[in-house]
């Protein structure tokens, strides 16, 4: 019998092949669509992550994310980890069981950081907002008001789940008022919309590569202020994760032909980062910002011909992640397999409350472009005709 088996699988059983994927244009909530500059980057050479030559360029990779989130904080990296390892070592590292965190929740993601407080046993205060609106300022304030032992505050700037942006300065400037720290949600926001790290105040702040800046997914860049860094190297119990230890990761990354090795950095993801934030350089930041809103507006008027209102208000909306009611009658996942059979086109589809009930589209990066909001208006003119 076993060597019959053996026969069969031979003979009928073909040796898995190279994996090519389709190509797609990604207009959902992330990753989005990655320029050919920045895959032409991952594909080069892979050098040891202690060459003198890699150090080199991550301490551009450094300066750049310094543009990126306008700051001038010595303390900021790429963690070697997707968005929420960014979320997971701002938490992990400035908390303490004993310390009170108010969190705003409008979304998905801001009950992920209340999960991150509680299961580092620090006692969270819920800011509750309505899902499709920005954090309503005032709600902070009173709570912050009832809360006097209140160490941080966490937000989301752009909540993806919802495609509303908060207003993080002034969320950032309540705070401080009532002597807190913020931790700042910047996976959707960074490249895509304002956000001026030291001018509002932000003392940690974590980003995504997959979004915004097109890049690959898989790193987080974060930025910890002076007064952040400071209570990371001066806490007196050890950090619960050993890899996103940022005193540990921090020699890493210090820079001055020091570096001791810590992990094996993702050698040709860096390449990839470096490569998109050298093109966001190129573009410059604030003509980022203003692509990025031309091609919503743009992509708002598409959607106005097609009777497809938004969810969030105007004043409140993302540019980079536009959330929809799906139109009565019309089946989503039809639609969404519709576009992307027929089209190549991926958009996303509701997250937690919205499911089922609304479509996500992004504009994010390189995905924000004319072509794209061409493109995706026809295919979805076409899917709701069908
Ligand atoms: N925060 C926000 C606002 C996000 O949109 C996401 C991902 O979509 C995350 C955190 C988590 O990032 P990742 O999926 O890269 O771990």
């Amino acid at each position: 019998m076993v060597i019959i088996s053996k026969i069969f699988l031979c003979e009928f059983i073909m040796p898995i092949q190279s994996f090519i994927p389709p190509q797609r244009t990604l207009m959902g909530p992330g990753p989005s669509d990655v320029s050919p500059r920045v895959l032409s980057a991952l594909a080069r050479p892979t050098i040891g992550h202690l060459d003198p030559t890699f150090i080199g360029m991550m301490d551009e990779v450094k300066s750049l994310l310094q543009y990126a989130f306008q700051t001038q904080n010595t303390y900021t990296l790429a963690i070697s980890a997707p968005g929420s390892a960014g979320m997971e070592a701002c938490f992990v590292n400035l908390l303490t069981p004993e310390d009170t965190v108010v969190v705003c929740k409008n979304g998905v993601f801001g009950a992920r950081m209340i999960e991150n407080v509680q299961r580092i046993g620090a006692k969270v205060v819920v800011v509750e907002g309505e899902w499709g609106r920005a954090v309503d300022p005032q709600a902070l304030e009173d709570t912050l008001k009832q809360t006097p032992q209140a160490k941080f505050v966490a937000f989301v700037h752009a909540e993806t789940s919802t495609g509303a942006l908060s207003d993080a300065k002034t969320l950032c400037e309540i705070a401080r008022n009532h002597q807190c720290l913020t931790i700042v949600d910047a996976v959707t926001s960074l490249a895509g919309v304002e956000l001026k790290v030291d001018d509002w105040g932000i003392d940690a702040i974590y980003s995504g590569s997959q979004k915004c800046l097109s890049c690959v997914p898989g790193m987080s860049p974060v930025s910890f202020s002076d007064q952040a860094a400071a209570l990371i190297k001066n806490r007196k119990s050890t950090v619960q994760s050993w890899f996103l230890d940022q005193s540990l990761v921090m020699d890493y990354w210090s820079g001055q032909g020091k570096r001791s090795y810590h992990h094996t950095a993702p050698v040709n993801s860096l390449y990839a980062l470096h490569e998109s934030l050298v093109m966001l350089q190129n573009e410059g930041l604030e003509n980022s910002w203003a692509r990025h809103r031309a091609q919503h507006n743009k992509l708002a008027s598409g959607f106005a011909d097609l009777g497809l209102e938004f969810i969030v208000p105007a004043q409140e909306r993302l540019p980079q992640l536009n959330a929809v009611h799906i139109p009565q009658g019309i089946d989503d996942a039809k639609v969404r397999q519709y576009l992307l059979n027929e089209y190549n086109l991926e958009i996303g589809a509701g997250l937690g409350g919205f499911s089922g009930t609304a479509w996500r589209i992004g504009l994010m990066g390189y995905a924000a472009r004319s072509e794209n909001v061409a493109l995706c208006l026809a295919a979805l003119k076409d899917a709701l005709n069908q």
